[in-house]
């Protein structure tokens, strides 16, 4: 691995002026970082370790705020929350399908949300539940929705001496079901070969008021399915437009083949996982 400065700062904008260096990179719990590090995939001079800035390790939820997860929340802390589990069972699912155990405890969301892998599993149920990043900067603090933060695959629209400070996910409305599917060659210790999330709100008279189906692994950044959603906003959920959403979600993903899988296979488990993602989330809504 290449030489590198170490700096653990203890205040936030000790972090920004030190990320204001164009060869700079974020540490969190360091299990993309560190690997990319060592195969020289990535060769930051300077190493800004977060974990001592006070306020990063956040993690609180109240039914009119939401979901507030702090930079160093870990996938095991989300995975192992009761109100997680509860009010936000995709990204529950996404954080307990994620590596193995010993991962789990040091890789963090942002740090997930942050890499940008087009096979990221947690971002699909953050973006289907409207999540929005906290932004720490040279100018300030902004907020930014989290669709459309990845630009590419490992890139992502943060500006140089930027870093994210948190996750805010929006309370759920009644009657909302939230599935994550991940597919693989295997259960654990498995990136996603294509994943999918639903996140569905009925309306008093049984039609989905709010429908948000996002996938992952089958394009260069998270998609969101957005015709697939629009045949079904208004809708009953009956079966013929839930098979049309997820034939339309097939239509619009735009997978590679790799090491995986092929391009043709992915597309057809898109439709797949799409249709049986989105009748759970709809029983979920309903119960
Ligand atoms: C064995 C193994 C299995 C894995 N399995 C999975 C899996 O099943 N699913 C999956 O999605 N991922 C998987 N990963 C990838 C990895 O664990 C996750 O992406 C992890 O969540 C990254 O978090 P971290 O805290 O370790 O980030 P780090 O490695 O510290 O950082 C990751 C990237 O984000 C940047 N960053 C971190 N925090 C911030 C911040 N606050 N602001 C700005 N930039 C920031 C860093 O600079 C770096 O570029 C696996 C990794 C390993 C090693």
């Amino acid at each position: 691995m290449q030489d590198f400065a170490y700096f653990a700062p203890r205040a936030l904008d000790e972090a920004v002026a030190l990320l204001g260096a164009d060869d700079a990179g974020v540490l969190a719990g360091g299990t993309d970082l560190i690997v990319q590090m060592r195969e020289g995939v990535r060769r930051p001079a300077r190493v800004v370790d977060i974990k001592k800035i006070a306020g990063l390790d956040d993690f609180g939820f109240d039914a009119r705020g939401g979901l507030v997860l702090g930079a160093l929340v870990t996938t095991r802390q989300v995975e192992t929350s009761p109100v997680v589990r509860r009010h936000y069972a995709s990204l529950a699912r996404a954080a307990t399908d994620f590596a193995s155990i010993q991962v789990r405890h040091r890789a963090t969301v942002v740090g997930n949300v942050c890499r940008a892998s087009p096979s990221a599993d947690t971002l699909p149920p953050l973006i289907a539940d409207g999540a929005r990043l906290r932004i720490h900067g040279p100018a300030g603090t902004r907020r930014t929705p989290l669709e459309g933060f990845c630009t590419g695959p490992g890139r992502t629209a943060l500006a140089r001496g930027e870093l994210v400070t948190h996750i805010e996910v929006p309370a759920p409305a009644p009657h909302t079901g939230k599935v994550y599917i991940k597919h693989g060659r295997r259960a654990q210790m498995e990136l996603a070969t294509v994943g999918v999330a639903a996140h569905a709100t009925l309306d008093a008279d049984g039609r989905l008021a709010d429908v948000a189906i996002v996938l992952a692994a089958v394009a260069p950044t998270p998609l969101r399915a957005h015709a697939a959603e629009a045949l079904l906003r208004g809708r009953l959920p009956d079966a013929q437009a839930l098979a049309a959403a997820a034939e339309q979600a097939g239509d619009e993903a735009r997978p590679i083949g790799d090491v995986r899988a092929s391009a043709a296979y992915r597309r057809d488990m898109v439709r797949v996982l799409t249709a049986r993602a989105l009748q759970q989330a709809i029983r979920e809504a309903q119960s």
